[in-house]
C-alpha cells in the first residue's frame, strides 16, 4: 500500500482493503489491493477507482474468503485528513485509509469512517499487521 502510494506520487493512488472483522468489530486489514486511478483530470488531488480493478479485488476477496473492508488513497504533499470530497464520495460502513506522501515518501496515515448520512467522518482504529 505504501509502495503504491510512493510510486503514484505526485498523483493520488487508490486501492481496496481486504481483511476480516472480528466479533468485537475489530477490523484487520490483511491485503491491500492497488487499483489504477481512473480519474480523468488532474490526479494530484482526485482519484477514482478503476472499475476493472474493483471487480478483480472483489473476486480476490471471494476466493480468499476475505471481506472488502474499505478503500485507501493518498494525499500527495498534503496531510492525511478526510476531505469534503472524500466524505461526499465515501460509503457508510467502509473504512478509509488516507496516506500522506511528502516529496514521494511515506509521511503518515490515518483511518476514517463516515457516518450513515455522510455528513461527517470519525477517526478509526484499524489493525494493519503488514501494511
Ligand atoms: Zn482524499
Amino acid at each position: 500500500m505504501l509502495r503504491h502510494a510512493s510510486a503514484c506520487y505526485p498523483r493520488e493512488c487508490c486501492g481496496i482493503l481486504l481483511g476480516a472483522i472480528a466479533e468485537d468489530d475489530t477490523r484487520t486489514v490483511t491485503t491491500a489491493v492497488p487499483c489504477a486511478n481512473a480519474y480523468q483530470g488532474d490526479q494530484s488531488d482526485r482519484f477514482e477507482l478503476d472499475p476493472k480493478d474493483q471487480f478483480e479485488a472483489q473476486r480476490l476477496a471471494r476466493t480468499q474468503n476475505l471481506e472488502v473492508l474499505g478503500f485507501f488513497h493518498s494525499h500527495p504533499d498534503c496531510d492525511a485528513y478526510f476531505s469534503a470530497t472524500d466524505l461526499a464520495n465515501s460509503w457508510p460502513w467502509y473504512s478509509n485509509i488516507v496516506i500522506s506522501v511528502r516529496q514521494g515518501a511515506y509521511d503518515h496515515a490515518r483511518a476514517f469512517r463516515a457516518n450513515e448520512t455522510q455528513s461527517e467522518s470519525h477517526p478509526e482504529e484499524l489493525q494493519c499487521p503488514q501494511s
